[in-house]
């Protein structure tokens, strides 16, 4: 069996052979034989314009999708200044209602001791609120300088074609380079970076604060207005005057605005407080998330060198270096600089040995 095999495969080979043989020295027309090579010269030309060394998967992707990264870009940019305006709108109108048609109401039944703890922490609470507003929306969050050699970077921006320092990354609406960026807030109209980072996380803080407050104490008076917007249309119809349905409809839209956005910026609070904790901004938690499963398919251990353990984390983020800064710092409006020049990132004199060395997994 194995000598008809042999017998076979032995012409067969050997035709294999001239055929190669007369297909190389087959000679091409001329023309063809242009056309061919100017085909290949073309992709050539095509290869070499086109090349990239960061090209890849990615790039094509972000390629494909630049017309809607450019629309979104361009809407927030313009509707910025709508969604400021509406914060404004939104805040006073609760807090003209507070005044207007709460205020009124609680001052018939509150004992003195209750009105006065509802006065200084709801003004407490609006001071706050106020402060770090405006600090978020007109505090720069921080750039990198321009035309220095001494300073230590570990990119470059691709496209403001600039050195970026460590934790910078670019902003395509600001469209520069953003100091320890955390993202684009349309509400604030503004980068989040490493000078108004502490702003924005108190101004969501204190405001879902508010919100809770404003709900929960208004639970009663919400039930109330509610019950007698029901009857409204009842036969015969209920007596209440103009200013009274005027109250009636405010309670109910105070409750219904406030618990809204106490469960929506709470939430965006929650979320910020756990990158807080864990020393990372909203942009590095991808990119620590992706380095992370990178090493470890390696069977090495991710460290974040930004984590120097919890409470040191918060002490660094709200610049608090003594117990009395608690007070002066967090609890009361303040506009002392973070720690650092968002440039180079030693920790703080006073963070211990052992939280410097203490990195997250
Ligand atoms: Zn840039
Ligand atoms: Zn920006």
């Amino acid at each position: 069996m194995r000598g008809q095999w042999s017998l076979l495969l032995g012409p067969a080979r050997l035709c294999l052979r001239l055929l190669l043989l007369l297909g190389y020295r087959r000679r091409r027309p001329p023309l063809l034989r242009g056309l061919v090579q100017r085909w290949r010269y073309g992709k050539v030309c095509l290869r070499s314009l086109l090349y990239n060394s960061f090209g890849g998967s990615d790039t094509a992707v972000d390629a494909a999708f630049e017309p809607i990264y450019w629309l979104v870009d361009n809407v927030i940019r313009w509707c910025g200044v709508v969604f400021v305006v509406l914060v404004i709108v939104l805040t006073s109108s609760i807090v003209a209602i507070a005044y207007l048609c709460v205020l009124p109401l609680i001052l018939q039944t509150y004992s003195v001791p209750r009105l006065c703890w509802h006065f200084f922490y709801s003004h407490w609470n609006l001071i706050l609120i106020v402060f770090h507003y405006y600090q978020a929306i007109t505090t720069p969050p921080g750039y990198p300088p321009q035309g220095r050699n001494d300073m230590t970077t570990v990119s470059i921006c691709k496209k403001c074609i600039n050195p970026k320092p460590a934790r910078t990354h670019h902003c395509s609406i600001c469209n520069r380079c953003v100091l320890k960026m955390d993202h684009h807030c349309p509400w604030l109209n503004n980068c989040v970076g490493h000078y108004n980072h502490r702003y924005f996380f108190s101004f969501c803080f204190f405001m879902t604060l508010g919100c809770v407050y404003c709900s929960y104490g208004s639970w009663d008076l919400f039930r109330e207005a509610y019950a007698a917007i029901e009857t409204y249309h009842q036969t015969p119809p209920p007596t209440f005057s103009f200013r009274e349905r005027v109250t009636h409809k405010s309670l109910v839209y105070l409750w219904f605005l406030c618990s809204s956005v106490a469960l929506a910026l709470g939430a965006l609070t929650a979320w910020h407080a756990v990158l807080i904790s864990r020393g990372e901004t909203s942009i590095e938690r991808h990119i620590n998330r992706k380095e992370r499963q990178r090493l470890q398919a390696k069977g090495r251990v991710f460290r974040n060198h930004y984590n120097y353990g919890c409470l040191d984390n918060w002490k660094v983020f709200l610049g608090v270096d003594t117990g009395r800064h608690w007070l002066t710092r967090v609890l009361l409006p303040s506009s002392h600089l973070p720690h650092g020049n968002g440039i180079s990132w030693d920790p703080p004199p006073w963070v211990t040995a052992h939280s410097a060395s203490v990195m997250a997994v």
